[in-house]
């Protein structure tokens, strides 16, 4: 058996890139001294949301990679790299525009017709288009060659009905980018039949039904199509052959820092509630945990650098996906034994640390779930290096 070896080259941010990261730091600064947002706990209020999506989009770095023919500055996955790192550390309010600018974007400006393009890539890029990923469905996550929810030709477009489900912010979104079922599969090709499409949210007959989550959030929905009209010209690539456009999709939802940040506010209150004269065992388990995420974070720049070498890096997206992950799905607890070390007080940071530690234990199981779970993954890997 021939086996492929993954290369993770090292890779230095240029130092206008790290110029562009003390530009974001100090707009998020200004936006936590003014009370826009606390960096602690992920807000839920959509208004503010929608607030911050313009504030972004004036200064330039929503669409920062996309070509000036669609409103983008061609600027390098390194400047976005950064963009994304401060904002996802800060849990600043990005839910409007994060998936449109990290991969529906993207994915329109490489299949959608002309005038999809011109009339909806402008609107992200001024952050007033929010977009929802459509995949998942009640029977079909981790196998989507098994999607059900069906399109049926009609004269000047399609029709939908079937359900899609734990689809995040579908009851606040403007669009979707849906997968559906055009055809059946072939005997010699389980992947044919299924079609991508953009979906307007506002169009007759989508009910979104918000699911409850053990953390409190309420950010995701089941989505049911009851003969939704999709006009032909939201057609997103080739009828029946999406599978191929969706795992691309995938390779740039899994490799960024969103996939190790999530819980990064214990460890920060934990360095906080610590002191300047940390007990030694304590110091230890800090310097551990900060050690192993500079390594991920390596891993996920040098990936960024070769989406920027116009790369595919599906695999090695997949095992950044997966080792940060459970890295970040074990921290709150690895940081809840470290705080053991912490002297009892009664005051604000103290307060404050306990709520972060909760917040964050509470969404720690749904890290390695969404985005494709850990076994998917490891499959991923082991056939991106010829083992299987
Ligand atoms: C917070 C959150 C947000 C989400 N947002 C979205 C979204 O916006 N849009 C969207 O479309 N989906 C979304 N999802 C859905 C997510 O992509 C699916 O939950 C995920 O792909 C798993 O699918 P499933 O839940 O159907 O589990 P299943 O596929 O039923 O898997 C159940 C278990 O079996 C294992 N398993 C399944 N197949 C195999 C196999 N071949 N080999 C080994 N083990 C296997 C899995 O790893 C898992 O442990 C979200 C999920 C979460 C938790």
């Amino acid at each position: 058996m021939q086996t492929v070896n993954l290369e993770f080259q090292p890779l230095r941010l240029p130092d206008h890139v790290q110029q562009l990261r003390g530009e974001v730091r100090a707009f998020i600064d200004s936006e936590i001294a003014v009370g826009t947002f606390d960096p602690d706990i992920p807000s839920e209020d959509w208004e503010l949301h929608r607030a911050f999506a313009r504030k972004v989009a004036a200064r330039g770095w929503i669409g920062m990679t996309w070509s000036r023919q669609y409103g983008g500055q061609e600027r390098s996955f390194l400047d976005r790299y950064v963009v994304n790192e401060e904002m996802m550390v800060a849990n600043a309010p990005n839910s409007v525009y994060f998936t449109a600018d990290r991969q529906s974007g993207p994915t329109l400006i490489k299949y959608a017709s002309e005038r999809i393009k011109s009339e909806v890539l402008p609107k992200i890029i001024a952050g007033e288009a929010c977009f929802c990923i459509g995949m998942s469905e009640p029977d079909s996550g981790s196998d989507l060659f098994a999607a059900k929810c069906k399109a049926r030709r009609v004269k000047g477009g399609w029709r939908v009905n079937g359900s899609k489900i734990w689809t995040t912010n579908a009851h606040r979104a403007d669009y979707m980018i849906g997968l559906f079922r055009t055809s059946a599969p072939t005997p010699e090709n389980r992947r044919h039949g299924l079609t991508s499409f953009l979906v307007d949210m506002s169009a007759p007959g989508i009910t979104c039904n918000i699911i409850d989550q053990m953390s409190g959030i309420r950010d995701f929905n089941e989505v049911v199509f009851d003969d939704v009209f999709i006009p032909d010209d939201q057609l997103i690539g080739e009828v029946d052959g999406a599978w191929k456009q969706a795992t691309t999709e995938l390779a740039y939802e899994r490799s960024g820092p969103e996939r190790f940040v999530e819980t990064f506010s214990a460890l920060r209150n934990l360095v906080a509630v610590a002191g300047d004269a940390p007990d030694v065992r304590m110091a230890e388990s800090i310097g551990r945990m900060v050690a192993e995420l500079h390594t991920l974070r390596r891993m996920s720049v040098s990936i960024a650098g070769m989406l920027e070498a116009g790369l595919e890096p599906v695999s090695e997206a997949a095992i950044v996906k997966d080792m940060g992950t459970m890295w970040e799905q074990e921290l709150p607890q690895r940081v809840r034994h470290a705080s053991a070390f912490v002297a009892a007080a009664n005051s604000p940071e103290h307060a404050r640390f306990e709520n972060v530690l909760q917040f964050t234990q509470r969404i720690a199981p749904k890290l390695t779930i969404q985005g494709g779970t850990t076994e998917i993954l490891r499959g991923v890997i082991a056939r991106g290096m010829g083992l299987r």
